[in-house]
């Protein structure tokens, strides 16, 4: 399965690609989380984007593409994958199509649904694990133990870009520049729509069903 995931930020496209990506045995390829590792490793690449990140801004796609186009020359991403904030514009689509286009499994593309008033709710009560990337929600989905991980112990914290200005200028560019994503798809008529409103087992069985 080649799955391209779609969904303005705090969509639940992370917390529903990991899922997917533990139930199909394909890796998820999140080019946000590879972003952030960079960060932390503070190599070249993390120093470039993290201040564009902060901002909520996007990074240029001729960098895009190039980190894309390493991950899926890695051998476990033959079989198929999981797309996590790629393509984010219609130029990393359009070359996307170039890196992965020709194989016999079609690309397949999910966008999952939420109005942009629930989106600032929502990513306001966001908490990350800085350790293993682990997502939380304060009401819907809190650690056990306060601010301290589930599965790996390490610090949750609210990420840098979670802040308000940086939401706003995310949900603008994902407007502006990744629903014609979304319509480039369609036009192709590979594009699957799914309601991402209520809790995150129902939002998980429809996209399930959608991709039978
Ligand atoms: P979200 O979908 O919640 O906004 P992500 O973790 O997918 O968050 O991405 C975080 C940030 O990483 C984006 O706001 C952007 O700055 C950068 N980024 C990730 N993927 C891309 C991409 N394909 N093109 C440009 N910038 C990207
Ligand atoms: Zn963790």
């Amino acid at each position: 399965m080649k799955l391209i995931f779609i969904g303005p930020p705090g969509s639940g496209k992370g917390t529903q690609a990991k899922r997917l990506a533990v139930r199909h045995e394909i890796p998820h390829i999140s080019t946000g989380d590879m972003l952030r590792e960079a960060i932390a490793d503070g190599t070249e690449l993390g120093r470039q984007a993290a201040p564009i990140m902060a901002q909520g801004a996007l990074v240029s796609d001729d960098l895009m593409v190039g980190i894309i186009r390493d991950r899926m020359a890695k051998s476990d991403a033959v079989k198929g994958f999981i797309l996590d904030g790629f393509p984010r514009t219609v130029v990393q689509a359009e070359k996307l199509d170039g890196i992965v286009g020709n194989g016999s499994d079609p690309l397949r593309v999910l966008q999952l649904l939420v109005p942009d008033e629930a989106i600032v709710k929502r990513i306001s009560l966001r908490r990350t694990c800085a350790g293993c990337g682990a997502i939380y929600h304060l009401e819907n989905n809190p650690p056990a133990v306060d601010s301290l991980c589930d599965r790996c112990g390490a610090e949750v914290i609210a990420r840098p870009d979670d802040n308000e200005t940086a939401v706003r200028t995310r949900l603008e560019a994902f407007h502006r520049q990744t629903l014609p994503v979304a319509t480039f798809y369609k036009a192709k008529n590979v594009l699957r729509e799914v309601d991402g409103i209520g809790p995150v087992d129902e939002v998980f069985e429809r996209i399930e069903k959608s991709l039978v």
